[in-house]
């Protein structure tokens, strides 16, 4: 039994790319015990992510990808809390779009593991969404925080700036769907849904 769990909210700002600004609500995610967390990305709101952190140490900031709606208050949020912030590097052009003048700590990479409590994450590259989209799976705990990679109805959106439809296809169907069909998949936005769910609609 692990004693590591996960506690969730939801946090409103807005995302903004190519010149469009769009009124959005984020899922925010926290991993870990009563000792330590780590925080899954860090939207709008640095109280709304303090609140659900509680008295924990931050073990890290960990990016699923630098769209604005995702990493907007992780530099702030590090200040608070001084702990680093984890990126995949292929998402530093969009990374540069919001934070012009201070960097990320640590590049995430396709299979590394984040140790939390007694469990871990392993970090899946997941690029088509953003170029370094990841994705980051618990055995364990039977999850996968998918970011803005798998939706509850599908792929996210690959409309915009460093997308590509075919990729995220190509990356959902390699690395996510190789995962027990029971994986509830924990999203960036909006309702959990679970890998053979959308395996099914994919198909
Ligand atoms: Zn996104």
């Amino acid at each position: 039994m692990s004693g590591v769990r996960v506690d969730h909210a939801v946090t409103s700002g807005t995302f903004s790319l190519d010149g469009e600004t769009h009124q959005v609500d984020n899922n925010l995610w926290v991993v870990g015990d009563d000792q330590e967390c780590l925080v899954i990305d860090a939207p709008h709101s640095v109280e709304d992510i303090l609140a659900v952190v509680g008295d924990r140490r931050v073990k890290a900031i960990v990016c699923t990808h630098a769209h604005d709606d995702h990493v907007r208050v992780a530099p702030a949020l590090r200040e608070a809390v001084r702990a680093p912030i984890l990126l995949h590097p292929d998402d530093r052009p969009l990374w540069e779009l919001t934070h012009t003048d201070e960097l990320w700590d640590a590049d995430l990479s396709d299979g590394q593991v984040i140790e939390i409590g007694d469990t871990s994450l392993t970090v899946l590259h997941t690029p088509g969404h953003a170029p370094g989209a990841v994705c980051l799976w618990s055995a364990d705990l039977g999850c996968v925080f998918t970011g803005d990679t798998l939706f509850q109805g599908g792929p996210g959106a690959t409309g915009r700036s460093f997308s590509d439809r075919p990729t995220i296809e190509a990356s959902i169907k390699a690395k996510l769907f190789a995962l027990p069909g029971d994986t509830v998949v924990h999203t960036g936005h909006g309702d959990d849904t679970t890998i053979a769910a959308e395996a099914a609609a994919l198909a």
